[in-house]
């Protein structure tokens, strides 16, 4: 033997004998064997020592001192003298069929666990894309347990034959739970009914945006769940129905003036009263040329009031009355986005009561979409669902 023990741990490959080493530039190539030792056969369990003979093999490790690491490792075949099978010995530290060491797949699913596209993990460890991918694929996570706070949300996804994929999160322990790729009631349905009666019995809040499949969901599969609409959601609807006014209104004036509204419509957004003198004055400009502005601002005002109330039981009687309110008005935007509200309102007058959101679950797909970027290798949903299940596994940890 030409090397001492000390190189054995220092490789940390256990039973292995080093033979020589070849040093260059960027690679260190380690020629070895494994200790000969009786083998068993596979076929029949007979122990036998009898060696067949030998094949030269090119094993990839994890890089070490800035290099790349392989092994040229003398593999012996034995030969069972009961049955005659032939076999490789027995080895603790390669990955079968991959050519490299458990531990160099080890790193490469760890790498894995940030944002990192699959090519950029493979020009790294100096193994092709189709590999890492398919040393990915050894990952899999199976569906969790269900959480006392289910929140339920879609991303858009352009892909797998559907525009939407949906994303199920507990927002509470900062947990994504699963990836569905579609987000019908009745995908949903056959998910959801995977899970035991006791189980879904678990969730007491369940929050999610107006999409009506999840409000269908909700009723049958979690009939202990409080429904809650979450806030950024509903609220966004009547920005929405505002800037629907403010657009309309704003094509009507001289070029100059639509200028002047481009310029300033963020303010008209904010609470007027959280505006400094100047930027108040330019919203009483924007107020005085259009009087349909003015009115559907004076709407969104009153709701904005009702956000920042500290008593839910308060907040819940004001939207109701602003709910009248608006369905009285005359801007058919914001009557109809009253509308809509008056539809979702048992599940937006929850949010008033309870402080859940889908925020959390809203940053997810914020990262999602950063991983959809480099879209390599997510023809496969499977993969893809694997991949945003291992990235937060070890962010939410
Ligand atoms: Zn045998």
């Amino acid at each position: 033997m030409l090397y001492t023990n000390n190189t054995e741990k220092l490789l940390g490959l256990q039973g292995v004998n080093v033979k020589k080493i070849e040093n260059n530039e960027k690679r260190v190539l380690i020629y070895a064997e494994l200790e000969r030792k009786k083998q068993k056969c596979p076929c029949c369990g007979e122990s036998t020592d009898k060696i067949h003979d030998y094949r030269e093999q090119t094993v990839k490790d994890i890089s070490a001192f800035g290099k790349l690491i392989a092994l040229k490792l003398r593999k012996r075949r034995y030969r069972c003298e009961r049955c005659g099978k032939r076999f490789f010995e027995e080895n603790h530290f390669l990955l079968r069929y991959y050519r490299m060491t458990n531990r160099l797949a080890a790193y490469v699913i760890d790498k894995l666990r940030d944002e990192r596209s699959f090519t950029g993990v493979s020009r790294e460890v100096d193994i092709s894309v189709s590999t890492v991918i398919r040393i990915f694929d050894l990952v899999s996570y199976p569906k969790s347990r269900l959480p006392q706070v289910l929140s339920i949300d879609e991303f858009k996804g352009n892909t797998w034959g559907e525009k939407y994929q949906c994303i199920l999160t507990d927002p509470v322990n900062k947990v994504v739970l699963d990836i569905l790729p579609k987000r019908y009631e009745h995908y949903l349905s056959s998910y959801f009914n995977g899970f035991s009666r006791e189980e879904r019995s678990t969730v007491k809040y369940f929050v999610s945006d107006m999409w009506k499949p999840y409000s269908l969901v909700c009723d049958s599969w979690f009939r202990n769940a409080v429904p809650v609409i979450d806030k950024y959601h509903w609220i966004r609807q009547v920005v929405w129905a505002f800037e629907k006014v403010r657009k309309e209104e704003q094509k009507k004036l001289s070029p100059e003036l639509r200028k002047y509204f481009k310029r300033s419509r963020s303010l008209l957004l904010k609470r007027y009263d959280g505006l400094n003198d100047e930027q108040k004055q330019e919203v009483n400009v924007m107020l005085y040329y259009s009087a349909n502005i003015s009115r559907a601002h004076w709407y969104k005002e009153q709701l904005q009031k009702i956000l920042v109330l500290n008593d839910p039981s308060a907040a819940k009687k004001a939207l109701i009355e602003w709910m009248d309110d608006t369905e009285d008005s005359e801007l058919p935007d914001l009557k109809y986005c009253a509308n809509t509200l008056r539809s979702w309102s048992a599940g937006i007058i929850n949010s008033f009561f309870t402080p859940v959101t889908n925020g959390f679950t809203e940053g997810c797909n914020n990262k999602i979409k950063v991983l959809k970027r480099n879209a390599y290798g997510y023809k496969n949903f499977n993969r893809f669902r694997n991949r945003i299940l291992h990235i937060f596994s070890h962010q939410s940890a």
